[in-house]
């Protein structure tokens, strides 16, 4: 069965190749590249994105806590850490953001969804059903632990100074564009996707285990070409755009 399930994954993680080559080419339409027509019936923004996390945010937990595992407090802590990010994003983000009037397509929170399940249940499946004696209190203790904890905890908070920088950048009523500033955006234009990376690099990290690598590989595969998008985007909107801020990567990338 482990078998199986290894080779599940390792297709699941090439299927990632998919978008990771499509998005250099044709940008998600969402946020400043949404589209009118062409991807599907429109719905608003706040809908979408709660549509579209609302399966990240179940998924994992709920196989997890309605399996026969014997939950210690490793696996309080995991599911801990994925509930600290996915609330925020799926409850809370939505209603802060200021994109009164703006729409997605529907295909986004339809594509968004499917990843998001596959996601969850390979995180759950695997830690519920595949590696259940893995993880004990004696895991927490490993130096290694400690450095994902502490990598999941400085993106998470990268991840959320940066979207609030985002989110504050307009007024009420406003939807237009802005160049962002203060904190990482010192040194690239898409710190929140650093963040996010960081933070699952980190989960990855701790966990230690195959669903952990194929959701980083899948963030990375969403986040990165759009982050290229959205640097290109910036210079070729603002003529004064600090020459100096990289997409992605400070002072590399
Ligand atoms: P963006 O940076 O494109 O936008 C975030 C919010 O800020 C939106 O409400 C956007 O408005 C607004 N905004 C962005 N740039 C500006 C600006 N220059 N001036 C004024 N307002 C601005 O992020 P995404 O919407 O792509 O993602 C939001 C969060 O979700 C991020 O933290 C990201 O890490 C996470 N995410 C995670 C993914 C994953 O695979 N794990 C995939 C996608 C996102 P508008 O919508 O009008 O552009």
């Amino acid at each position: 069965m482990e078998e199986y399930f290894a080779l599940s994954l390792w297709i699941w993680m090439g299927i990632s190749l998919i978008p990771l080559v499509l998005l250099q080419f044709i940008k998600a339409p969402y946020g400043r590249y949404s589209k009118g027509k062409g991807w599907g019936p429109l719905i608003s923004n706040r809908t979408g994105w709660v549509l579209m996390e609302l399966p990240a945010l179940l998924v994992y937990p709920l196989i997890v806590l309605f399996s026969p595992l014997a939950m210690n407090a490793c696996h309080f802590l995991f599911l801990g850490l994925w509930g600290l990010h996915y609330i925020n994003r799926t409850l809370i983000f939505p209603f802060r953001t200021r994109t009164r009037g703006k729409k997605m397509p529907i295909s986004i929170p339809l594509m968004a969804m499917f990843f998001n399940s596959m996601n969850g249940f390979f995180l759950g499946y695997g830690i519920a059903y595949m590696f259940p004696g893995q993880y004990d209190l004696a895991w927490l203790s490993h130096p290694q632990s400690m450095v994902g904890i502490a990598l999941f905890l400085c993106g998470f908070l990268i991840n959320i100074d940066s979207d609030n920088r985002l989110l504050n950048l307009r007024k009420p009523g406003e939807t237009g564009y802005k160049i962002p500033w203060g904190g990482l955006y010192k040194w690239v234009s898409c710190p929140n996707y650093f963040g996010e990376i960081l933070e699952w690099s980190g989960y990855a990290i701790l966990l230690w285990n195959l669903p952990a690598v194929s959701f980083l590989i899948w963030t990375i595969a969403n986040l990165l070409p759009r982050a290229i998008s959205h640097h290109s985007w910036y210079k070729g909107h603002f003529a004064d755009y600090p020459p100096k801020r990289k997409a992605l990567i400070p002072y590399l990338f």
